[in-house]
């Protein structure tokens, strides 16, 4: 609908998944057309491993978000903890805008903070100090550089190191930390606040401060169905598009 704001997150689209990756095409092509705007919170991709990926997997989700943006939908991209490779060359290519995390936007009036969401998960401590290490210019810079078959193993590798510690952890770690969710929202001065990656599609209030209510509104993934936020003047809904 025009009026109408979508985000989606967690996509983990990859080749081989074709239920999935034919799912995002179809909401490329129809309902994404018609909106004002189209969020990706993160996590598109499975794995990004550069823009110089010449898998024709890649190349089909590429020219499905061209178009999009050619048919005058702005598409804005945030990294997620697997993609967040995706660089200049893949924004060239696409047209889509990558934003810097957090951001806020300002949307029919309403200020509304995005974020990927691992951050927010400050119990995982393993996990913040790699992604001090991969988020850091310098290390990106020399993967970069690497050739593209070792950049293949090593995303391999890391992917199997990633489940195995996974498997391995509480799933309360894995979940966003409240207190860093408050002290996050003061920070930037919002009562909303919009992120994925955890997989637990939801809308939780709670007291922010001075009689506020904050809300955090959480994107689910798309392994079984489609999650998607439409934001419109009215306020917002968080639906489970079905397959
Ligand atoms: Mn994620």
């Amino acid at each position: 609908m025009p009026g109408t704001t979508l985000f989606i997150s967690d996509l983990h689209l990859e080749p081989g998944q074709a239920e999935v990756s034919g799912q995002f095409l179809a909401f490329m092509a129809e309902e994404a057309r018609d909106a004002d705007a189209l969020y990706i919170l993160g996590d598109l991709f499975e794995m990004w491993i550069g823009d110089d990926d010449p898998t024709p997997f890649y190349a089909e989700i590429k020219s499905a978000i061209r178009g999009l943006v050619d048919s005058g939908v702005p598409v804005y991209l945030m990294h997620g903890n697997r993609d967040f490779l995706l660089g200049e060359q893949f924004c060239q290519d696409t047209g889509a805008t990558l934003l810097e995390e957090p951001t806020v936007i300002d949307l029919y009036g309403y200020r509304i903070l995005l974020m990927h969401g691992d951050l927010l998960c400050s119990d995982d401590v393993d996990y913040q100090k790699f992604r001090v290490m991969v988020r850091n210019p310098a290390w990106q810079r020399m993967m970069r550089m690497m050739p593209f078959k070792f950049r293949e193993v090593a995303a391999k590798k890391l992917r199997q190191q990633t489940r195995a510690a996974t498997a391995r952890k509480p799933s309360e770690i894995m979940d966003v930390n409240h207190q860093t969710v408050l002290t996050t929202m003061r920070e930037y001065d919002v009562d909303l606040l919009l992120h994925g990656h955890t997989h637990r599609p939801a809308i939780h209030e709670f007291p922010l401060e001075d009689g506020v209510i904050g809300t955090r509104v959480v994107l689910g993934d798309w392994f079984d169905q489609g999650s998607v936020v439409r934001w419109d003047p009215e306020g917002l809904a968080l639906v489970e598009m079905r397959r």
